[in-house]
């Protein structure tokens, strides 16, 4: 059977009732950040090191499955990490192994399952399952988050990067899976964990009342959800171009006073969005619908009706769009 690995003095009370976000000594820690690992940047050059570590029983192992984590379900969920027999069996048909760092002595590695059926996987898993991690973040203890959503960004990056962007030739990790290196003799290029930056920005006008804020949604989110502006930052850009260029071409509204707020690992799949806020110089809003299928300025009196007189609805409580919105609203005027 898994054991759930022994934790720490737990935050949730914290997270449960500060829902967006904590202040510690580094600053704002989003949700998914703040695994608390050294990620032993050091340690991992060292080969022998590394198998030293992996051959240790009780270095514990964070299973990933086809994007999915391990969770011990139920009403309060929890993440399960594999150690002892359990991981011996489960780094034996793992495919890429990958050291997420060191909690003391403990190194954690996450271990990509997906080239396994789940029949295969069943005995090593014990009662725990591979879900979603979106689907329990807001219930997991706030490290325990982070740390699922860390091995389930390396391992993507992993998954698609097998190949050498340069000369096509088949890669392999080094350094504990925090690089992989092309094995075609005349390239030999490293190719590093990528993260895509993207922007997400507040924007909001005075008027009575505080102002409004502009809110939209695509066609492919949850019913009734209304949230912030977003979009990758494209290349040759500075964040603040980004942000001023995604709320022109999706609401084509032109904004000015582009501050950045705090950013948040997104890595569903590899994503740290970049949060702003802006203020807008026009009201007009001209959508694009490509992009959007409505967006629209509310009043904080507006808002606060959501999911009352109305259908709509605030984004969910583990992400930076709503930490944004909430904190605005909090904002004295
Ligand atoms: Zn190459």
């Amino acid at each position: 059977m898994a054991r759930k690995e022994v934790k720490k003095p737990n935050p949730r009370a914290i997270a449960r009732t500060i829902p967006m976000c904590q202040f510690s000594a580094m600053g704002i820690s989003m949700f998914y950040s703040g695994t608390g690992l050294d990620r032993a940047a050091a340690q991992r050059r060292d080969e022998e090191w590394i198998a030293r570590q992996l051959h240790d029983r009780s270095s514990r192992i964070v299973p990933v499955w086809r994007g999915h984590n391990l969770i011990l379900a139920g009403s309060n969920p929890s993440a399960l990490t594999l150690t002892g027999d359990h991981s011996r069996g489960l780094l034996e048909i793992a495919g890429e192994i990958a050291l997420l760092g060191l909690d003391g002595a403990t190194a954690f590695f996450a271990a990509d399952l997906s080239d396994h059926e789940m029949p295969v996987l069943a005995p090593i898993i014990g009662r725990g399952e591979f879900s979603d991690i979106r689907e329990y973040g807001m219930l997991l203890d706030r490290g325990e988050a982070a740390l699922l959503a860390y091995a389930r960004g390396l391992l993507f990056w992993h998954q698609r990067h097998r190949y050498c962007g340069i000369c096509g030739g088949p890669t392999a990790p080094r350094q504990g899976g925090h690089v992989r290196v092309c094995g075609t003799e005349e390239c030999g290029a490293e190719h590093f964990p990528r993260t895509d930056p993207a922007v997400i920005m507040l924007v909001t006008r005075p008027g009575p009342e505080g102002g409004a804020a502009l809110l939209g949604r695509q066609a492919r989110w949850p019913q009734g959800m209304m949230s912030t502006l977003a979009g990758f930052v494209d290349p040759g850009e500075s964040l603040e171009e980004a942000v001023a260029r995604e709320v022109m071409e999706e609401s084509g509204i032109e904004v000015t006073d582009v501050q950045y707020q705090a950013s948040q690992p997104w890595p569903f799949p590899s994503s740290l969005m970049l949060g702003f806020r802006a203020r807008a110089k026009t009201v007009h809003i001209n959508i694009d619908p490509n992009e959007l299928e409505d967006a629209r300025w509310f009043t904080r009196a507006q808002i606060s009706e959501f999911g009352k007189s109305n259908e709509l609805r605030l984004p969910r409580t583990d992400s930076i769009a709503r930490w944004l919105i909430d904190g605005w609203l909090r904002e004295p005027f």
